[in-house]
């Protein structure tokens, strides 16, 4: 389960509400029992339940049972488009390692407003299910144009350009920091386009013949980079 605070021997431990009722209702968990708690931070630790009621749950660090594992430098930036769909990218993202994941607005996003709270539980719950020891930030949403003009210097952009379809080389990505561009379903506008090229260190890539949805095409993306980095 993750928690937000530091986790050491002998630390008390405050679990959520919902984590009490994941516990007892879902898991049968009694007090006596065992968790494993990670923060992103502190690798995973092993805490005993000391109490466990409706309100909440206490559980008490036993020790250290997994190192603290970081994913790459690797950012995932795209434009929000249906709740499901959106749900769906940001829950992937955290399963395939991404570090942060930065919905954009921009100039044919289909979508205006995002939850960043709802998503960021769906980050939670991803690392949770994949055994991670870290929950990727979602940031909130923010304009493209806003994102590029404060670039950081030295993170490379694999911009994932639906025009390149019909290239058939596989892409050799760069190394990290790094941060992968994917585009709304009606893809990115010419002065998107204009901006980006004139951009240093973005680097353009195909994701195959076909021209993929925003969700595939985020999954696609991020699995090359595992697939090549293999982290
Ligand atoms: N409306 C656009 C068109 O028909 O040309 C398609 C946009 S596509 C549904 C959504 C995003 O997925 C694109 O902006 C791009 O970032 C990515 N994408 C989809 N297929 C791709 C491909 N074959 N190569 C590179 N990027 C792709």
């Amino acid at each position: 389960l993750f928690v937000e605070q530091p986790l050491g021997q002998g630390q008390g431990i405050a679990l959520s509400q919902a984590q009490a009722h994941y516990l007892n209702t879902v898991l049968r968990k009694q007090t006596g029992t065992q968790v494993a708690l990670f923060n992103s931070r502190d690798g995973e630790w092993l805490a005993e339940i000391t109490e466990i009621g409706r309100r909440g749950a206490l559980a008490l660090c036993l020790g250290q049972s997994a190192p603290q594992r970081m994913p790459p430098d690797l950012w995932l930036v795209f434009a929000p488009i249906k709740k499901a769909r959106t749900d769906f990218i940001v829950e992937k993202a955290a399963e395939l390692g991404a570090a942060r994941i930065l919905p954009v607005q921009t100039e044919f996003t289909n979508s205006e407003r995002i939850r960043q709270d709802r998503l960021q539980a769906h980050a939670i719950e991803a690392a949770e299910q994949c055994g991670g020891t870290f929950v990727p930030e979602v940031a909130e949403l923010q304009p493209l144009s806003r994102l590029l003009a404060h670039w950081p210097e030295g993170r490379a952009l694999i911009w994932a350009d639906e025009d390149l379809a019909n290239t058939a080389q596989t892409p050799s990505l760069p190394p990290a920091p790094v941060a992968i561009l994917i585009g709304p379903e009606g893809g990115f506008s010419p002065t998107e386009r204009a901006r980006l090229r004139a951009m240093s260190g973005v680097q353009s890539i195909s994701l195959g013949p076909r021209i993929l949805r925003a969700d595939t095409a985020a999954v696609a993306a991020l699995t090359l980079w595992q697939a090549q980095k293999g982290d």
